[in-house]
């Protein structure tokens, strides 16, 4: 017999995955003649794949873009109400001639009042425009919601989402006349296909629960493999670097809430289109717990995995507990265990749920399917195979700012002052970047120069003065801006995004230059492949001028590289942004001189391509070999500014570096 693991070894990736949702595909569309129409089972799937789809919308807001919501379901109650009160007989207000023009568009009937002989307006919104009205509406109350929510992080998100979770049940309850209160809509119009009625018969819903999984699943990992997915990962990992790399952090998280809480309204309107009823309970704070544990059971971030992980967890409930009780009931009574007989699992389903998340936090935290893949080291051939080393042609790099010199000044700061409480980090310094130099600040650690870098790139909300980049103003702009001005940074203490590849790394670099949006990165017409494909060449281009540091790496995640690698990484991300200014922080701390004196030469050869740099940095080696200015800062004062080998005879330098003494002691050596 053939061995089939070597047999499917054989089969490219890309063609074992088609092969494999072309199999769930064909099983999920025979499902219902396979168990012949099983009604209760078909249902439990229907229901199960409301809920995947739910996971989904929560995957993106807490596994793509990393912000943990403990109110979901808020949003599937607002998609369940909406479609609720506009199909069942709750609102009905009095017919008049205004609500004609409804009629003619199919959303309302006339229909004789229950008092009185009046006629009263019938709301008839039609399922299939229910779906897109919810998830808008959903949408909308998510940005209204998220906009005044989302400056905040982690533990005080949770529990403003927790809040707004629990307020969106209770208004329903209390809003009688328009809910219906905690006795629930009744008579919640079911879906019509062509004049036919869903009714009651589940087989219908679970098609359409199923199209609705296949399209989610869909647009999430559209959206996931997308400048939009990358931002959202890109906040996830570090949301100071990512503003700092061009990404609108409001924006994004808003646009993160927003169609994860579509999502969760289009579900609302399945599923009370299905139960014809809704009620208060179907939308508290247990569901949206549910639901958080189907994404944290089936691997956060992991869209195959969250839907995995709803699935299971739901027909855990409809279908293996009710069997598991009875069984249990059996033995109790053939072992005589009153307790064993009483036992009802579905009761306890909080209980069950529990212990599942418990024990997938000792055993398998990264969920069933893993969002990120374990990944293997490189071979010894791979980390030695010949590619450009340190011989990038130039040619390509022309997308670099390439300013000439031209003696015209790139970056003019003038009186900036930041203060911290009683601490004076930066007083009053003047500094000046002509276009195509390279401009050193030294300084003992403490006398602000990251400081300095954080009040020039918009991290600070306390600077004072003025800095001007090419004649603008860019004290005052938030960082997303300042690095489409064309102003680009590294930190000291490196900031990428660990859990994500260095290409991926380098591509968000890019964010601000690229302008695929949400629909384009769905449909991902031609003019989105050419982007893509364009980021990716220009990557590697940025890439090879670090030789083979970096090229086979590019799909390695970044958190197992070295430090140095790290850094180039850190460089090259600033790099792909095609900045037109280049701020280093200390670039070569780390490195030893072999790799200081490299990174050295490859600034040098950047530089002479016309790109300008501003550099903090502590080697005085590197400094003399790269820069054409240095300014000297000591306690947030400018206390010299010159030629290198000027500055390195300044007294007040020498002073400042090595101790009121220490003059006379360096003199005399020389
Ligand atoms: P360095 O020259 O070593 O880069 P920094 O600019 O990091 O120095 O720091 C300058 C001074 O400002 C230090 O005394 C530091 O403690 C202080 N400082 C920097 N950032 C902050 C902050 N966000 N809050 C309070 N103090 C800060
Ligand atoms: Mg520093």
């Amino acid at each position: 017999m053939p061995n089939v693991a070597s047999l499917l070894a054989t089969v490219p990736e890309a063609r074992r995955q088609q092969i494999a949702i072309g199999t769930l595909i064909v099983l999920a569309a025979i499902f219902p003649i396979l168990i012949d129409r099983n009604d209760a089972d078909v249902d439990s799937m229907a229901n199960a794949a409301a809920y995947a789809t739910l996971a989904l919308g929560l995957n993106i807001v807490v596994g793509f873009a990393g912000l943990l919501d403990l109110g979901y379901a808020a949003f599937f109650a607002i998609g369940a109400y909406t479609y609720g009160i506009l199909t069942a007989y709750q609102l009905q207000p009095p017919w008049n001639d205004f609500w004609a023009v409804f009629q003619t568009l199919g959303l309302a009937t006339p229909v004789p009042a229950d008092i009185g002989d009046g006629m009263v307006v019938h709301f008839t919104l039609s399922f299939w425009i229910g779906l897109p009205l919810a998830a808008c509406i959903a949408a909308g109350c998510g940005v209204l919601f998220g906009a005044p929510t989302l400056r905040l992080r982690g533990d005080y998100l949770a529990i403003v989402t927790l809040g707004f979770g629990e307020i969106v049940p209770i208004v329903v309850r209390n809003w009688s006349d328009l809910t219906n209160g905690a006795a629930g809509l009744n008579g919640v119009a079911a879906p019509r296909l062509f004049g036919w009625s869903f009714g009651v018969n589940s087989v219908p819903y679970y098609y359409v629960a199923m199209l609705m999984v296949a399209a989610l699943i869909f647009i999430s990992i559209r959206l996931r493999d997308s400048r939009i997915g990358r931002a959202w990962m890109a906040i996830r990992e570090d949301e100071i670097a990512a503003g700092a790399m061009g990404v609108d952090r409001t924006r994004f998280k808003l646009l993160a809430f927003a169609i994860g809480a579509a999502f969760g309204g289009m579900t609302g309107v399945f599923y009370v289109a299905k139960l014809q009823t809704a009620t208060p309970e179907m939308f508290g704070f247990p569901v949206s717990v549910m639901i958080l544990v189907m994404v944290v059971f089936g691997g956060i971030g992991s869209v195959w995995g969250v839907v995995l992980g709803a699935f299971i967890l739901q027909l855990l409930q409809s279908w293996w507990l009710q069997d598991l009780t009875e069984w249990l009931h059996i033995l109790g009574r053939a072992v005589g265990s009153t307790t064993l007989q009483k036992i009802d699992l579905i009761e306890s389903i909080e209980l069950i749920f529990g212990v599942i998340l418990v024990l997938m936090m000792l055993f398998r935290r990264q969920g069933l399917i893993p969002a990120v893949r374990p990944q293997a080291a490189l071979t010894f051939d791979q980390q030695h195979a010949e590619v450009r080393r340190g011989g990038f042609s130039g040619l390509n790099l022309q997308g670099l700012g390439g300013d000439k010199r031209t003696g015209e000044i790139a970056l003019d700061i003038k009186g900036v002052t930041v203060r911290f409480g009683g601490l004076t980090a930066l007083n009053k310094v003047d500094l000046q970047v002509p276009t195509g130099s390279v401009v050193a600040v030294i300084g003992p650690n403490g006398s602000g120069k990251s400081t300095l870098f954080n009040a020039i790139t918009g991290l600070l909300d306390n600077t004072e003065g003025s800095i001007r980049f090419h004649g603008d103003e860019m004290r005052g702009l938030p960082p997303h801006t300042i690095l489409k001005k064309g102003i680009a940074r590294t930190f000291q203490n490196l900031r990428l995004f660990p859990n994500l590849t260095v290409m991926d790394n380098a591509l968000i670099g890019q964010h601000a230059r690229l302008t695929t949006g949400v629909f384009k990165a769905i449909a991902r017409p031609p003019s989105t492949r050419r982007e893509e494909k364009a980021a990716r060449d220009w990557a590697m281009e940025v890439f090879a001028i670090f030789g083979n540091r970096l090229v086979p790496r590019v799909g390695q995640m970044v958190l197992g590289l070295s430090y140095a690698n790290r850094r180039r990484i850190e460089i090259a991300r600033a790099l792909a942004s095609r900045p037109r200014i280049l701020l280093l922080d200390e670039p070569t701390a780390g490195m030893n001189p072999a790799e200081s004196l490299e990174l050295a030469e490859q600034i040098k050869s950047l530089n002479d391509l016309g790109l300008t740099v501003l550099l903090i940095e502590h080697k005085l080696d590197v400094v003399t070999r790269l820069a054409d200015t240095v300014y000297v800062l000591d306690h947030g004062d400018i206390i010299a500014s010159g030629k290198p080998d000027e500055v390195r005879q300044n007294e007040a330098v020498l002073t400042a570096y090595l101790g009121r003494n220490a003059q006379a002691a360096v003199a005399g050596v020389a």
